[in-house]
């Protein structure tokens, strides 16, 4: 009979307390922005208990959580979250792009932390019911190709030191104005197009059997050491080796693609597979694979002279690999793909401490990564009208 009471995730459960002192929008691109901690006026909150299942979700102002120093997940990481952006379309209207990937993901990523699972569903429900509250200030319709960041988050919060799955969890969703680190151009400043990624040599970011697939807070921050050693040698992010054959994963918070010519003679598109479960199923990744299935193909009216139809191919692959296809001038280009890089063309790889240049044809991309960015966005701000473009 207690089975019976445990209650899933219910928006239409959902309550609004609108906030007596709204926050100021900080200006496009200003230093807010870059500080990605301007908060949009509301939050969403919902608290799950054992045994008694999620309560009613609510909508209230923004601000600090309270919990106790024994928090669960300030000990055991019992932590995980989602990234989306939701997008200022050039019609006026808010869409979401794929949101229910980003809702199916957090449920395997919560329950692979031992935090309870819910109706993915219903989490897609209170992201728009956040966007219906914050989004016509956050995103003014004067202001087409402007987006937000979204950040659901799941947290162990029961304040039981034990060494066990907490028995109390809070699920919040915040918005946040966020820097386009997408242009192709150098975060790092350089003034070259491009990511520069650093190969990894002796950390590891994920492993067979471990949590590499999930988005839960441990797979970042012990990435950070590497990541901030790259900086001081002038990269832009970690490009993830595995195995003592030095298998190429994902790069930072992103996918990684490389076009090259096989050796057959074939052009392909090449990226690590997903059942090793070592890397994030991208929603960015999915969607280019998606599109460059279709639409780089035999026949196909995207196809030129520079862009040949591809073999799409998900395997594992290795830097060797890379490397010689580089060397042989067979490597045609690379990119990273993710909500927050998009698309964006990488310029070199170090490797060992020797550092190949890429190739960037058409300027401040490659030549494919230019086009899937071009769909992705058309998608995203509703140039066109497309199923993974869900308005809110
Ligand atoms: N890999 C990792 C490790 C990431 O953190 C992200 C960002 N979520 C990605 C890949 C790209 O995933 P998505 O396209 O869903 O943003």
């Amino acid at each position: 009979k207690a089975e019976h009471t445990v209650k899933d995730l219910d928006a239409s459960k959902l309550t609004i307390e609108l906030t007596n002192t709204p926050r100021p929008v900080p200006e496009l691109n200003s230093k807010e922005t870059w500080s990605c901690r301007a908060c949009s006026d509301h939050m969403v909150t919902v608290t799950w208990l054992e045994g008694k299942g999620w309560q009613a979700p609510k909508i209230v102002p923004y601000g600090p959580l309270t919990m106790m120093p024994t928090a669960s997940c300030l000990h055991y990481a019992t932590q995980c979250f989602e990234g989306m952006k939701v997008y200022r379309g050039f019609d006026g209207k808010l869409r979401l792009f794929r949101p229910d990937k980003n809702c199916q993901r957090m449920v395997i990523s919560s329950t692979r932390v031992s935090l309870p699972a819910f109706d993915p569903v219903e989490l897609e429900k209170l992201i728009k019911a956040l966007m219906k509250v914050d989004g016509a200030k956050w995103l003014p319709k004067s202001q087409p190709g402007n987006f937000l960041y979204l950040r659901p988050s799941i947290i162990g919060n029961g304040e039981e030191l034990g060494v066990k799955a907490p028995a109390e969890v809070l699920l919040f969703i915040i918005a946040v104005p966020w820097p386009d680190l997408s242009t192709g151009w150098n975060p790092s400043g350089g003034g070259v197009p491009g990511l520069k990624l650093l190969a990894s040599k002796n950390d590891t970011r994920a492993w067979p059997g471990g949590f590499g697939y999930a988005k839960v807070g441990a797979n970042y921050g012990p990435a950070f050491v590497a990541a901030m050693e790259g900086r001081k040698k002038g990269y832009d992010q970690i490009l993830w080796l595995f195995g003592p054959d030095y298998q190429v994963t994902e790069a930072g918070a992103s996918n990684f693609f490389v076009v090259w010519q096989s050796k057959e003679g074939t052009r392909e598109l090449i990226t690590a597979p997903l059942d090793d479960k070592i890397i994030l199923d991208g929603v960015t990744r999915r969607s280019v694979l998606e599109l460059a299935r279709t639409r780089f193909v035999a026949k196909s009216a995207y196809l030129s002279d520079a862009i040949k139809e591809l073999n799409i191919i998900e395997r594992t692959y290795t830097i060797a690999e890379v490397e010689e296809a580089q060397k042989e001038g067979r490597l045609i280009e690379a990119f990273v793909s993710g909500t927050a890089y998009f698309i964006t063309p990488v310029s070199a790889i170090s490797v060992h401490d020797e550092e190949f240049p890429i190739n960037m044809d058409a300027g401040h991309t490659g030549h494919y990564a230019g086009m899937l960015k071009e769909w992705l966005m058309e998608i995203k701000y509703g140039k066109v009208d497309h199923e993974w473009g869900v308005v809110v």
